[in-house]
This record gives structure tokens, sequence and C-alpha cells, in this order.
């Protein structure tokens, strides 16, 4: 038997003052959305508080992997339901609850009762005494411990009595279509998913752009592009993917400019690309999966030159900051590692030079763009009028 009801507890947009009913509205329709494939639910906001009902059987662990994928949610309890409001039946409730939700009852426990219907025979202090003493009768190995208990027996007494105790973790942060909307350029990589998953963390939307070097790149590797923008999906939502193909710019790049630059000048090109399909997109900012020092075009150096490329949209890079093995972690936490690391071509790395400029001067790489001029911009609007997209859920 499963649990009837769910509390979804949320921490930051608590704070929000007047913008609260927003955020609120947000992370109930995006509950709603998640939920819905998994059975009959009715989502509901009452007493600052978001509450479950479940109408229907459902998988309890595809719907806590669901909710835990919610960005906004900081905990989920699982709330058993007492609708007779009797101390009788919240006794029962107590046990009934105890014995379902923990296999092992050797735990310490307290019972914090609160009673909302100040017409109920008890207050919360004999509440807490009374159902505390049942659950001792009832189960042998508990003990009470009132001030660092294993577990808290929450009791809410209003025109149904809740019962829980197990706050499940939510991933925190704020409801996707609170804060905006961004461009992130995914790649095949570790990174840039990460780097996705940290900036809806905050609220935002995103639609992603990836180059495509077809036939330098296989289908395989765009395939495994749209599996990841599928997976960072399930916590930012429907994401929109523009595949640009790019290897007629590469390639032009490639002919004419100095090897040693082609990573910078191409990232340069990838930049102003992805800032016009953000603009059009109404997108306030771009997003990369940069980290200074990784590689030589990450560098603060070649991360300057790059920026200069644009000027109307930011470029945000919420991984700059970390080690390789902390994006890593956060990437298997996700579930987008296994993924990223299927061995498919990059197109950055089938053109990459052995000794690429890791200092960069802006004024060379811009005398050598120079020589672009004529070239490219053809090749430039031929890409952009025959990108591919595909909504990745
Ligand atoms: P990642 O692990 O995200 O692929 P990386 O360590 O391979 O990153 P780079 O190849 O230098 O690093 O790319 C830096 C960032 O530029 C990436 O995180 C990504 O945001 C963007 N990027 C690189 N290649 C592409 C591509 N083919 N399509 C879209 N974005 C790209
Ligand atoms: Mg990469």
């Amino acid at each position: 038997m499963n649990y009837k009801m769910l509390l979804i507890k949320y921490a930051e947009i608590g704070t929000k003052g007047k913008n609260r009913y927003v955020f609120e509205d947000t992370l109930c329709k995006r509950i709603r959305q998640r939920l819905k494939p998994l059975g009959d639910f009715e989502v509901r906001r009452e007493y600052g508080r978001i509450f479950v009902d479940a109408h229907s059987e459902y998988d309890f662990d595809a719907v806590i992997e669901r909710l835990s994928q919610i960005f906004g949610i900081c905990g989920i309890c699982p709330v058993d339901v007492v609708e007779d409001v009797t101390y009788e039946q919240i006794s029962e409730g107590c046990i009934r609850h105890i014995e379902q939700s923990y296999e092992k009852k050797n735990f310490t426990f307290k019972v914090n009762a609160r009673r909302n219907d100040k017409t109920f025979a008890k207050n919360s202090m004999e509440l807490n005494q009374d159902l505390g003493a049942d659950l001792l009768n009832h189960f042998s190995e508990l003990s009470v411990d009132i001030h660092k208990p294993d577990v808290t027996v929450y009791v809410e007494v209003r025109n149904v009595v809740l019962i829980y105790s197990k706050i499940l973790p939510g991933p925190g942060g704020l409801p996707v279509g609170t804060n905006g909307k961004a461009i992130t350029l995914l790649s095949g990589g570790i990174d840039s998913p990460v780097a996705a998953y940290m900036i809806a963390k905050r609220g935002v939307s995103l639609e992603a752009v990836y180059f495509n070097a077809p036939p330098y790149t296989s289908e395989r590797a765009k395939k495994k592009v749209i599996d990841l923008a599928t997976e960072v999906a399930q916590y930012a939502g429907v994401l929109k993917l523009h595949i640009v193909n790019f290897t007629e710019l590469q390639l032009a790049i490639y002919e004419n400019c100095p090897h040693d630059e082609l990573t910078i000048i191409m990232k340069r090109l990838m930049y102003r690309m992805a800032e016009e399909i953000g603009l059009a997109a109404d997108c306030q900012c771009i997003v990369t999966g940069e980290s200074i020092g990784q590689v030589s075009s990450q560098t603060t150096h070649s991360l300057r030159v790059i920026d200069h490329a644009i000027s109307e949209l930011p470029v945000m890079r919420p991984c700059i900051g970390m080690d390789k093995q902390e994006i890593i972690d956060i990437s298997e936490k996700i579930g987008t590692y296994e993924t990223s690391i299927l061995p498919y071509e990059d197109c950055c790395t089938i053109f990459v030079d052995k000794h690429p400029v890791t200092r960069p001067k802006l004024e060379r790489i811009e005398a050598s763009e120079k020589a672009l001029v004529g070239k490219i911009e053809e090749l430039y609007k031929k890409a952009m009028d025959t990108i591919e997209v595909v909504y990745c859920r």
C-alpha cells in the first residue's frame, strides 16, 4: 500500500515576497506535468505548502525519482492520512505509519504534534505524550529521545490528520521557468551537460545548440548529444536543441587560418552563432561548460579572446572554478556521466592542432580572421538556414 499524500517542502521560494505565488504556481505546474504519466495526482497549494494527493495506485519509487528531479523541491515527505479525527484513529494511524515506513524499529523517536483544530480534545503536548506512549507500548524496540531523535513523527490535526516522518531529499534550486532563458552550448562531453544542469537549477529555462561536423563526426555522435539533452531535460523541462551543420565553416577556417589558432577561431564563430540563435529565441545569456585551464582554449587569455567575439549576451560558465573530478561527481549524480564518456568523436577534437596557442592575442586572432572575409558569409548563412531542430523531453 502506498502513501495517499506527499508533502512537498521548498526552501528558497518561500523567501521571494510577492513573487512567491509565481514560484509556487510554476512549481505546482511542473509537478503536475512530471507526475501525469505515473497516475492520477492532484497537486494543490495550501497553508504555504504544496500537497500531492494520489487518487490512484502508483509506483512509489518512480514518483519519488521524478520529484527528486524537480528544481525548487528541497524535501518530499510521504504522508499517511487519517480521515476520522478521533484519538483512537490517530494512534492507530501512527502505529501503521511506523509499521509500514520502517523495516527495523530499533531507533529513537519523538512525536511532534500540532493541533490546528483547537476543539480537538487533547492539546499538542498531550498528543505528543500519549501518542509517544502508544508507540512505545506497541513497538518494544523503540525508545524516546526528545533532544536528538533518529525519527521525528509529525502529526498535524486538521479536518483530517497528517502523519509523516521521512523527508526524502529534493534537488533544491528554483523552479525552471522563473528566471528567464539561456542558450546552452551542448557538446558530447562531460562538462556542458553539468553546466546546463546548474543553470537550470537556478530556475532558468534552456535551449541548446550543438555544432555538428558530418561526415567527420558520425550519426552516433549526434545521437549522443540528443541523449544528453534528453537527460538534462528530465530536470530542465523540454529542451529545444538546435543542431548546426558546422563542417563547411570549419573547413574554411582550417584552410584559411593558422592551425595553432583553429580552436580559438572556431569557438569565436560558435559563440557568434549561439548568440544569434539565442537572441532570436529570447535568451538572456549563453552557457558553456568551460573550466579555467582545462585545455588550451580555456586559459584566461583564451576565454577573454573568445568572449570578445560577441557583445550582446553574457557567457555563464558554472563549471569555471571546478576541478574535473568535481564536475564528474555532479555528472554521475545527475546521470549524464555514462552517456558523456561514450567514445564518439567531437567536432573540436578532429581539427585540433598539436600545439594550440594558450595565450592568444586578440589583435592577432582578429587579423587571422580577416582571411575569412568574403569566404564564410555564405556558409554562415547556409548553416543558419539549415539548422535542424530536435525537441528533447
Ligand atoms: P565538454 O566536456 O562540455 O565537451 P570540453 O572539456 O570538451 O567540454 P571544449 O571542447 O573546450 O571543452 O568546449 C568548451 C565548451 O564549449 C563546452 O563545454 C561546450 O559548452 C562548448 N562546445 C564545445 N564543442 C561544442 C560543440 N561541438 N557544440 C556545442 N558546444 C560545444
Ligand atoms: Mg568537448
